[in-house]
């Protein structure tokens, strides 16, 4: 079927065919079809009692909780604009996005309202404060829960449920009933911030309805069924592949507010889901917890990996572990989660010469181009700068004419990632263009490096950057993480790096590390590690 004019049409077409199946799983406890529409209903009348606009924005602050839904689809009803934000953001990054934004809501954890978030809503555009807490959704007695907030209640911030219940009782208008407008703004995502400030792309209603019709068709969803969210909700690939491609498919969205492997095993043994995504690193945490087995993952019909690099070692030893082929899927925020992905039931081939694992092929609808430094169209199997264009892409960023003119020339992405296509139209990532370490004049691409030392028996993981060097200008440098029980010395890294990778390509010097630094949707930081 075609995609819907937006996830809020398809959710409703859900609610109005399975009103009494579950749509919400957080814990022990769940929210209905039919409740979850209530629910949504009530914030938006409330929002618009409170004088929040069509083409306001509201943003959301949390983690993985059932309010986060409700709240998008309450500002959606309202004619509004999200604006997920990474709750682990500090005063300054908060404070970026609530001006850059303009945003006249806000919606945060109860919990949350330390002083600096006091303080930085204080001095932002933000009118109407919202607040979410645990106690609402019969899960007070779950130590799993987060804690509700210890102080007093938020003074003029109203608990986003309550107000959703008050709205309903009071019988408040629900308004903008029809919409929305497949072309009109539904997000503004602020990129990861891997690479630098983030911008805030701006994804529209019909952007997101078509990556999670695509989604259903490439990851063949039953019709019944849960997804679990493994990435967080405010990146686009929770918010994409698992709860609009779960809500416009009458599927229940299973959720635990953040990324804890035991957690999130038991609630695989729980909910039995169908269907999840989330980064290579989760899937590498969640290895190495002990109640990982293929029983634990017998329900699932298709697992992705997206968002970050997957090393073929970790598909190998994620079907050991676990049963089960991981596919891979490439997207970025901009192209509003997947446009190159692994179809279910195809395995991703290895390029013969770099080794690097494919991240699929283009979605049907997206077209992928490898240019050349001038932007001229490269020949099968020539490395170049991959472009994306189709009904995903965003139109361009928040309130950034010049940024949006230089990275979507025509309406086509130039992504910043460096790849290539084969005559089969399997398309590979050779890296990010930023992230080419330049040694004597030859190229190393850090991912080539780190797929070697994945296949070391001894590694968990590994991230290469390149260092500042006096003879050769910069030079390879690994930092690794070792598997829980394994010992390896750097030496021996290096050594087992040289026999397998030309001589400006192995690591002069491996560090191991506990961990490496990452970002909250799983991605490894070479930025903090350089
Ligand atoms: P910023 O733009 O602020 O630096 P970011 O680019 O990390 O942040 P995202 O949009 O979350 O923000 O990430 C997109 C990038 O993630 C892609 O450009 C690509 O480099 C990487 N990526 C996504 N999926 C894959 C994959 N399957 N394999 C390799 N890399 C991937």
């Amino acid at each position: 079927p075609a995609p819907p004019p937006s996830v809020l049409h398809g959710f409703r077409a859900s609610a109005a065919e399975a009103p009494e199946r579950t749509a919400l799983a957080y814990f022990d406890a769940r929210l209905s079809y039919r409740e979850t529409d209530e629910l949504s209903d009530g914030l938006a009348a409330h929002l618009a009692a409170r004088g929040f606009r069509p083409g306001d924005r509201l943003a959301i602050v949390l983690q993985n909780v059932p309010q986060f839904v409700v709240a998008l689809l309450g500002a959606w009803k309202a004619g509004g604009v999200v604006v997920p934000v990474n709750p682990m953001y500090r005063e300054r990054e908060l404070a970026h996005v609530l001006h850059d934004a303009e945003v006249a809501a806000v919606l945060c954890h109860e919990g949350a309202w330390h002083d600096f978030v006091r303080e930085t809503v204080a001095g932002s555009p933000v009118r109407i404060c919202l607040t979410a807490n645990e106690r609402d959704l019969q899960t007070r007695n779950d130590p799993r829960v987060l804690p509700a907030a210890d102080g007093p209640a938020v003074e003029g911030a109203d608990d986003v449920l309550a107000a959703a219940r008050a709205a309903l009782a009071q019988e408040l208008p629900v308004p903008a009933a029809a919409g929305p407008d497949p072309g009109a703004t539904a997000l503004i995502s602020y990129t990861s911030g891997t690479s630098g400030t983030p911008k805030g792309a701006t994804n529209t209603h019909g952007n997101l309805a078509f990556n999670a019709e695509g989604q259903r068709r490439l990851a063949g969803l039953p019709g019944e069924g849960t997804v679990f969210v493994l990435a967080p909700l405010f990146h686009i690939t929770g918010m994409v592949c698992q709860l609009a491609s779960a809500l416009c498919n009458r599927l229940t969205l299973a959720m635990a507010h953040r990324f804890e492997p035991g957690v999130v095993l038991d609630a695989f043994a729980e909910h039995r889901p169908v269907f999840t995504v989330g980064p290579s690193t989760a899937y590498t945490a969640l290895m190495a917890h002990p109640l990982t087995d293929r029983e634990r993952f017998s329900s699932f019909t298709a697992l992705y990996s997206g968002g970050a690099p997957l090393p073929p070692a970790v598909v190998e030893r994620f079907r050991e572990a676990s049963g089960q082929y991981l596919h891979n899927g490439y997207g970025l925020t901009e192209t509003s989660a997947p446009c190159v992905v692994v179809p279910r039931g195809r395995e991703a081939p290895v390029e013969p010469a770099s080794g690097t694992l494919s991240i699929g092929v283009p979605v049907p609808g997206a077209v992928v181009r490898i240019l050349d430094e001038k932007g001229a169209e490269l020949p099968p199997g020539e490395a170049g700068e991959i472009a994306v264009s189709g009904p995903m892409v965003v139109p361009g960023y928040w309130r950034r004419p010049e940024e949006s003119a230089a990275a979507l020339p025509g309406g086509e992405l130039l992504t910043g990632d460096v790849g290539l296509m084969d005559a089969d139209g399997w398309v590979y990532v050779v890296d990010r263009k930023k992230d080419m370490i330049n040694a004597s004049g030859f190229k190393v691409w850090p991912r080539e490096v780190e797929d070697v030392l994945y296949t070391h028996p001894a590694v968990r993981e590994a991230a290469v950057v390149g260092i500042p060097d006096e003879y050769r200008g910069e030079t390879v440098k690994a930092f690794v993480s070792l598997r829980p029980g394994e010992d390896a010395e750097p030496g021996e890294l290096v050594a087992y790096c040289k026999e397998r990778l030309a001589a400006y390509k192995y690591p002069r010097a491996v560090e191991i590390v506990e961990e490496l630094p990452k970002t909250t949707s799983g991605k490894i930081l070479r930025r903090e590690l350089r």
